[in-house]
C-alpha cells in the first residue's frame, strides 16, 4: 500500500497500524499487571503473543514486506528502530522468565513499560498528524495501555476462577444482568423444594447445577433460575416445583 509522495508524512493510520498500538498497550499492560500481581507465568506469555500480534498487524501495513528490514537500520533517530528492539528484548526476557532464568521475571515489566513508551513517542513524533504531536500524547498511550492491559488481566482472573475456583463466577458476582436477575429471583412464586423423606443423599442433583448449588440443601439462594436441571437429574423425585410467597428477607427461597 502507498502512501503517496510523502510516506514519510503519513497521515491516514488505518485498522493495521491500530491494532499495533492495541495489542501492543493491552499485552504491556497485561505483562505489567500479571507482575505486580505474581500472576502465573503464562499470563506473560500471553501478553508476549498480544505484543506480537500487534507487531504482526502493523507489518501487514508495509506494502513491501522486506521493508520491515528498515526498521532496525536507525537506532539513533527513530522510536520505531527502538519499539522493535524493546520488543525482542521484551520476548527474550518472557522466554527466559518462562525457562526459570533469574530476574527475567522481574526485567519483563519493565521492557513492557519501554516498549508502550515507544509507542507513545512514535505517536508524538508522527508528522502527519499534528495533534499527536505534543507531550501529553506520551503519558497517555502508557495509561492507555495500561488500562487495556488491566481489562486483560481482569478477564483472566475472571476465566480463571470460572475454571479452578468457581463455577459461574462471572454470572454470580460480577455481571450486573445476573444481579439483575438473581434480584428478581428473590420475588419468584415458584421455587424448587426438596421431599426430605425423598432424597437419598445421592448428591446427583449437585453437580448438574449450573450456578455450583446443592438443591438437596433446601433454602436455595437467589441464584438459582429455576432452570430444573437438578429435578431431570433426581431420580428419587426428591425435587420438586412448589408455588410460595415471595422471599421478604433473607437469600432463599
Ligand atoms: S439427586 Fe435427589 S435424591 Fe440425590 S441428593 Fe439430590 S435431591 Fe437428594
Ligand atoms: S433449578 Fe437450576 S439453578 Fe436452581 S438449583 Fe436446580 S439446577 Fe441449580
Amino acid at each position: 500500500m502507498s502512501f503517496g509522495p510523502n510516506p514519510w508524512q503519513q497521515r491516514h493510520w488505518d485498522w493495521r497500524a491500530a491494532g499495533n498500538f492495541i495489542c501492543g498497550g493491552a499485552g504491556s499492560g497485561l505483562i505489567v499487571c500479571a507482575a505486580l500481581s505474581a500472576a502465573p507465568l503464562g499470563w506473560l506469555l500471553a501478553g508476549a503473543a498480544l505484543v506480537g500480534i500487534g507487531l504482526s498487524s502493523v507489518w501487514l501495513e508495509i506494502g513491501r514486506p522486506w521493508r520491515a528490514l528498515h526498521v532496525v537500520l536507525n537506532p539513533r533517530t527513530s522510536w520505531m528502530t527502538r519499539e522493535a528492539m524493546v520488543a525482542l528484548a521484551l520476548f527474550a526476557a518472557v522466554g527466559a522468565a518462562w525457562l526459570g532464568v533469574p530476574l527475567a521475571d522481574a526485567a519483563a515489566p519493565l521492557l513492557a513499560l519501554g516498549f508502550v513508551f515507544c509507542q507513545g513517542r512514535m505517536l508524538r513524533a508522527a508528522k502527519g498528524i499534528p495533534a499527536w504531536r505534543e507531550p501529553r500524547i506520551v503519558p497517555l498511550i502508557v495509561a492507555t495501555g495500561f488500562a487495556e492491559g488491566a481489562g486483560a488481566w481482569l478477564l483472566l482472573v475472571v476465566v480463571a476462577f470460572e475454571v479452578f475456583v468457581s463455577r459461574r463466577f462471572w454470572c454470580r458476582y460480577v455481571c450486573p444482568g445476573g444481579a439483575l436477575y438473581s434480584l428478581l429471583g428473590r420475588f419468584r412464586l415458584v421455587r424448587l423444594d426438596v421431599v426430605e423423606s425423598s432424597c437419598t443423599s445421592c448428591e446427583k442433583c449437585e453437580p448438574v447445577c449450573e450456578f455450583g448449588l446443592d438443591p438437596s440443601k433446601g433454602h436455595l439462594p437467589m441464584e438459582c433460575n429455576n432452570c430444573g436441571l437438578c429435578i431431570r437429574a433426581c431420580a428419587p423425585r426428591a425435587l420438586i416445583f412448589k408455588l410460595g410467597l415471595p422471599a421478604v428477607s433473607g437469600s432463599g427461597a
